[in-house]
């Protein structure tokens, strides 16, 4: 591994902080995972924990490889302190314009001249998160796939002023954890989200106006398209507040109807149905298992 780039400061640490702070370290980067909630950060360690006992159970690595990516993992609420000696970021916070703009002027004067700052936003534009820092060459958006320990995909976002050394960099080492970088511009949604959240949203719709059940719907998408998971399942896997605030990214960058968020996702994110990180969404999901039931809402 490049020594230019071992020290990785990871900045929330929820569905997706966790997973890349994990590729991370495995990968021999020393990292720092920062959340402003400590109870994130220990439900985050305790994912990492899992995950990797998965891997031990499955040799793919080592009793020895566990400890040592652990040894190499640390946690902070304080974000200042984490970024000091960073050579690269990767924020992946709330899905909040405001928030992503605050934190990347925060971290533009706290983290080393030389750093880059990588955004894992799924749909915000990158030049405008790059506009909040002085040093907008040395932004991209490295866009990991959930979950990040298995899927192969991230998306590599060149804001306008992204530099082809940054660029170059992002992508090697997005290679060196393992996965498979590909480059895209900067427009709402990029290409993941821009193709995949219409087709939630349109599942979203179809169950709205009754045209079949949750199960229904999925097991559709499932046997006849053969997408390994149906759009409602997947929908409650990303989290429907993510959904929702990707959709309206999409909504207000294109202005157009098509990209609506549908009435009835809007009204689970304000009941607080967020999928499997609230316990409930379009399903019912047990902590630790696999095994999903319809919500009673729709059964
Ligand atoms: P999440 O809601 O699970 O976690 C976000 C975390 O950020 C929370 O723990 C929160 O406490 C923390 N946070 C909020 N403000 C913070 C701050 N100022 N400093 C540090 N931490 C802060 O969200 P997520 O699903 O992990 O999404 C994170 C980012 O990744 C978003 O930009 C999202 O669009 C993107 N993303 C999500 C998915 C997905 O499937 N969920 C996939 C790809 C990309």
């Amino acid at each position: 591994m490049s020594e230019a780039m071992k020290r990785v400061a990871v900045i929330g640490a929820g569905t997706m902080g966790n997973g890349i702070a994990h590729v991370f370290a495995q990968s021999g980067h020393t990292v720092t995972l920062v959340d402003v909630q400590a109870a994130a950060l220990e439900r985050a360690q305790a994912t990492i924990d899992r995950n990797l006992d998965r891997l031990v159970a499955k040799e793919r690595i080592s009793a020895e490889d566990k400890a040592a990516t652990l040894d190499r993992l640390s946690t902070s609420t304080e974000m200042h302190g984490a970024v000091a000696d960073a050579d690269l970021v990767v924020e992946a916070a709330t899905e909040r314009l405001d928030l992503k703009l605050k934190i990347f002027e925060q971290l533009d004067a706290a983290a080393p001249e030389h750093c880059i700052l990588a955004t894992n936003t799924s749909s915000i534009s990158i030049t405008k998160i790059a506009a909040a820092t002085k040093r907008p060459a040395q932004v991209i958006g490295m866009h990991f796939m959930n979950p990040v320990p298995i899927m192969k995909l991230v998306e590599v976002i060149r804001g306008y002023d992204t530099s082809d050394a940054t660029t170059a960099t992002t992508v090697a080492l997005s290679k060196q954890l393992g996965k498979v970088p590909v480059e895209v511009n900067d427009y709402p949604g990029f290409v993941a989200n821009r193709i995949l959240m219409p087709m939630i949203n349109e599942a979203i719709c179809s169950l709205h106006e009754g045209v079949a059940g949750v199960a229904e719907i999925d097991e559709v998408m499932k046997l006849g398209m053969a997408h390994p998971m149906g759009p409602l399942h997947l929908a409650d896997f990303i989290g429907l507040d993510v959904c929702l605030s990707i959709l309206r990214v999409l909504h207000d960058g294109f202005g157009q109807p098509k990209y609506a968020p549908c009435p009835l996702l809007v009204n689970m994110v304000t009941a607080g149905k967020l999928g499997v990180k609230s316990g409930e969404g379009f399903y019912v999901h047990t902590k630790g298992s696999k095994d999903i039931q319809v919500a009673p809402a729709f059964s």
